[in-house]
């Protein structure tokens, strides 16, 4: 059986008309003689709506019914698309998680697919019927509705081939691909025709928002090829897959930035062990995500600097939480919430010399300061005031040839 997983986002389905478009894109691939199994988002904006109302209930609701009622978008995108494949003289039929079931491990709003009955859907498909599957949806061992993580439909799509071992996965958006940087700050950008899994969850993870990075990871796991397009627009998107797949020479595949950091640094702390441990405890119980971190060699063997990155809106709270914490002894605090991470991501890193320096010098000879410096295996970060940002992303971009 050829079997295909299309997923379409919450804008694709974000009207009845294009609830009627989309419906156009999965009978062509019946046409194909595909078997189709559909996964679809909440209507945009719908999610955010039953999330209001929750927090207009109760400032604690208790996470089982959250879940309930987040979920409930997916029903009403899904009946909708199989009602109209109904419409137009198609056998279809929507499934919800439990229907199914899809059954997610971990945490209530957080939970990951674990397995997926295949039996009544693989019956289904054979009768000759399109299966319209609720996205972000499953339910635990003690049989109460999960949902997993705000864009979770695209995992969703990725344990869906995984488990019918789908010819192909295709995940419809709104946008016709991935890009080298953000099209919107940066005219030159380039629709990137294949990335790694690799790559892309970097990307993901460093403020790309085409794709959920928990997807990407499964997918990577699961060595499944994902196929990125528009829902509105015909044409080639970006392929997402394993190294081995891709011949391009380039040594850096994109620039991706953020523009939410802040910088804290702690000036005259004693040096002693444990004192980064001291520090970082609370901002962990308080569930604070700590990005970079640089600490100086204590110069005279006493005292320290030590300057890490979080995201602005946990600035105050960090703050806090560092003045009142006893276990440390410091000189002085210094805050900036005018800050950004610009990242250079490619695999062709690892094997190619220089790419620091060029990196390096390119923000030089623009005069653009840097003030952290992180690095992985595929990716060099550096922290920039956020008034050079476009500069730095623009000038990093075409050192590393991307606009053509
Ligand atoms: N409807 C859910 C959300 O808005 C899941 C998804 O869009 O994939 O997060
Ligand atoms: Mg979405």
């Amino acid at each position: 059986m050829k079997i295909v997983v299309l997923k379409f986002g919450g804008t694709s389905v974000g009207s009845i008309d294009r609830i009627k478009k989309v419906s156009k894109i999965i009978i062509s691939y019946v046409k194909k003689n595909y078997k189709v199994i559909v996964t679809s988002s909440a209507m945009s904006g719908a999610t955010n709506e039953l999330i209001k109302k929750s927090k207009e209930i109760s400032n604690n609701f208790i996470s089982e019914e959250y879940d309930v009622l987040v979920s409930a978008g997916e029903q009403i995108s899904c009946s909708l698309i199989s009602g109209r494949l109904n419409h137009l003289g198609y056998k279809s039929r929507s499934w919800l998680g439990w229907q199914i079931p899809i059954f997610t491990k971990g945490d209530h709003s957080s939970s990951r697919i674990q397995n997926i009955n295949k039996k009544n859907i693989l019956k289904y498909l054979k009768s000759g019927g399109i299966s319209v599957v609720a996205g972000f949806q499953g339910i635990n061992f003690n049989n109460r509705i999960t949902t997993i993580g705000r864009g979770g439909t695209d995992a969703s799509a990725i344990m869906l081939a995984r488990f019918f071992k789908a010819e192909k996965c295709i995940i419809y958006t709104d946008v016709d691909g991935v890009y080298t940087t953000d099209p919107n700050t940066i005219k030159k950008a380039k629709k990137i025709r294949v990335i790694s899994y690799e790559e892309m969850l970097e990307m993901a993870s460093l403020g790309a928002k085409v794709m959920q990075p928990h997807s990407i990871q499964d997918a990577r796991l699961n060595r499944i090829d994902i196929d990125v397009r528009s829902s509105f627009k015909k044409g080639e998107g970006t392929l997402i897959t394993k190294r081995k797949n891709i011949s391009s020479n380039k040594i850096i595949r994109g620039v991706s930035f953020t523009k939410n950091d802040a910088k804290i640094t702690l000036i005259g702390v004693k040096d002693r062990p444990g004192v980064a441990a001291s520090i970082f405890e609370p901002l962990y119980k308080n569930s604070i995500n700590v990005d970079m971190v640089v600490q100086n060699i204590s110069s005279n063997g006493k005292e320290t600097d030590l300057t890490f990155t979080i995201k602005s809106e946990d600035l105050s709270k960090t703050e806090k939480l560092v003045k009142k914490n006893k276990k440390i002894k410091l000189r002085r605090i210094i805050v900036d919430s005018r800050v950004s991470k610009v990242s250079i991501i490619g695999v062709g890193m690892i094997t190619t010399p220089g790419v620091t320096y060029r990196m390096f010098n390119a923000l030089a000879k623009k005069n653009i300061n840097i003030i952290v410096i992180s690095t992985s295996e595929i990716k060099i970060s550096v922290l920039i005031n956020r008034k050079d940002l476009k500069k730095a992303v623009s000038v990093l971009h075409k050192e590393f040839n991307l606009e053509n």
